[in-house]
C-alpha cells in the first residue's frame, strides 16, 4: 500500500558486492532508515568471496526475487573470472540502459554549460556481442549486430520519457556510413516516433555520431533526451560524465521489457567499480549509489523520497560538503550524515 507517493512496505533486493560495496550499503541503509517510507532489503551476497566456492546458485538466488519484485539494487562486483555484470545481463534479459547526466551544483569541471541529459542506450549487440575472429593472420572480422526488437524497445523507452518530461529526442548513429546496420535503428526510431501516442507531440531529429559528440561539447543545451546503440551508448556515456565534471558520479538503470513492452524488471547501480584501492578506509564517495537508490523509488511511485535524496545530494556538491575524491573534508559515514540532515530539510520543505 501506498500513502502519497510513499511506500508503506516495500521490498528491495539488493545484490551486495566487493571492495568498497559494504561501505555503500551501510550509506545506502542509513539514508533509507531517515526516510518516510518502509524499506524492506533483502541482501543477496555476489561478493567474489562467496562466488568463488562455486556457488552458481547464488545467481538464481538474486534474480528470483527481482523477477518478483521488479526491482534491484546492484553494488560494485570485482570482475575476476567473470563478470557477474554479464551474467545478470544475460540471466535478466537487459536490452536497455538509461543512464542520466547532469550538471552538478558546486563540481568543479572545464566545461560551461549546462548539461541534462538523458542516454537511452541499446545495451546489446552492435559489435560488443561478438568477440570477432582471425582471417588468417592479416585480418580479424567480427559481426556487427542491429536487432529490430532490442532497438523498438529503446525507442519505445526513450520516446515515453521524452513524453513525461517534456524534452526533445535525438537519435543518433552512422546512417550514412553503416547503411544497412545504423539504417534499421533509424528506421525503427522514425516508426515508433509516428505511433499515434507520439506523433506531433515530440521533436524528434537525427544526428550523425560524430557530429553529435563536438556539438555536445560545444553547446549540450538542446540535447535532452538521446537514443543510441550499444557501443556508441558506451562512448556517449563518459563523455558525457567527465564534462559534467566526474566519472565516478553516475547512476544508471538495466531494463528487461516484457513482450507488451511494460519494463518487467529494473536494476539500478552505480557506474564506477569496487574502488579496492580506497575499501573499508571510509573514503568512498556514496553519491553514485544513492543517486541510483533515487532512481528506483522514482521507478516505484516513491517520488517525494526519491527528490529529497537527489535535491539532498545536490545541496551537499553544492556547500563543499563532500568526500575526499571530491576535495571535501568528509568520508563516508559523515558525508551519509551531512547527507541525511539536508534530505531531511527537503522533505520538511516538501510538506
Ligand atoms: P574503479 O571505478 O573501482 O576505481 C577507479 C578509481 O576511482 C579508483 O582510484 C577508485 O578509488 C576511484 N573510485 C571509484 N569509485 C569511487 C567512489 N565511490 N568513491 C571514491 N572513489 C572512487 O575502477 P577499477 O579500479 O578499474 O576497477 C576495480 C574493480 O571494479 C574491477 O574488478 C572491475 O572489474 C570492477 N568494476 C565493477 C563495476 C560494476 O560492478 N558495476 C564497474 C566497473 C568496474
Amino acid at each position: 500500500m501506498k500513502d502519497g507517493g510513499v511506500s508503506d512496505d516495500q521490498e528491495i533486493t539488493e545484490l551486495l558486492g566487493d571492495g568498497i560495496a559494504e561501505e555503500l550499503r551501510k550509506s545506502v541503509h542509513a539514508v533509507a532508515d531517515a526516510l518516510p517510507g518502509n524499506y524492506r532489503f533483502n541482501t543477496v551476497d555476489l561478493s567474489y568471496e562467496t562466488r568463488k566456492k562455486g556457488a552458481r546458485h547464488l545467481y538464481d538466488e538474486a534474480v528470483a526475487p527481482m523477477h518478483r519484485t521488479g526491482i534491484g539494487l546492484k553494488y560494485p562486483t570485482a570482475t575476476v573470472d567473470e563478470s557477474p555484470n554479464a551474467v545478470l545481463r544475460k540471466l535478466l534479459k537487459f536490452s536497455v540502459i538509461h543512464r542520466p547526466i547532469s550538471t552538478i551544483p558546486g563540481i568543479k569541471t572545464n566545461f560551461t554549460g549546462k548539461i541534462d541529459l538523458d542516454i537511452v542506450r541499446v545495451a546489446t549487440g552492435g559489435t560488443y556481442d561478438d568477440p570477432g575472429q582471425m582471417l588468417g593472420d592479416y585480418a580479424a572480422v567480427s559481426l556487427r549486430v542491429v536487432d529490430r526488437k532490442t532497438c523498438e524497445q529503446a525507442a519505445q523507452y526513450a520516446f515515453s520519457i521524452a513524453m513525461r518530461d517534456r524534452k526533445s529526442l535525438t537519435s543518433s548513429s552512422k546512417f550514412t556510413i553503416q547503411r544497412v546496420t545504423d539504417g534499421l535503428f533509424e528506421d525503427i526510431v522514425d516508426e515508433v516516433s509516428r505511433e499515434v501516442q507520439y506523433s506531433g507531440q515530440i521533436e524528434h531529429r537525427r544526428e550523425l555520431f560524430d557530429a553529435l559528440l563536438a556539438k555536445l561539447v560545444m553547446n549540450p543545451e538542446p540535447f535532452q533526451v538521446v537514443l543510441v546503440l550499444n557501443e556508441y551508448g558506451d562512448f556517449l556515456s563518459d563523455l558525457a560524465s567527465g564534462l559534467v565534471g566526474s566519472l565516478g558520479l553516475g547512476a544508471s538503470v538495466s531494463l528487461w521489457f516484457d513482450d507488451k513492452g511494460r519494463v518487467s524488471v529494473a536494476m539500478f547501480d552505480a557506474t564506477h567499480g569496487t574502488a579496492p584501492d580506497i575499501a573499508g578506509q571510509d573514503k568512498a564517495n556514496p553519491t553514485a549509489i544513492l543517486l541510483a537508490f533515487s532512481m528506483l523509488l522514482a521507478h516505484i511511485g516513491d517520488t517525494g523520497p526519491a527528490e529529497a535524496i537527489r535535491a539532498g545530494l545536490f545541496d551537499c556538491m553544492d556547500e563543499g560538503e563532500t568526500t575526499g575524491d571530491l576535495g571535501g573534508p568528509r568520508g563516508t559515514e559523515s558525508f551519509t550524515q551531512a547527507l541525511i540532515a539536508r534530505v531531511q530539510n527537503r522533505l520538511e520543505k516538501s510538506k
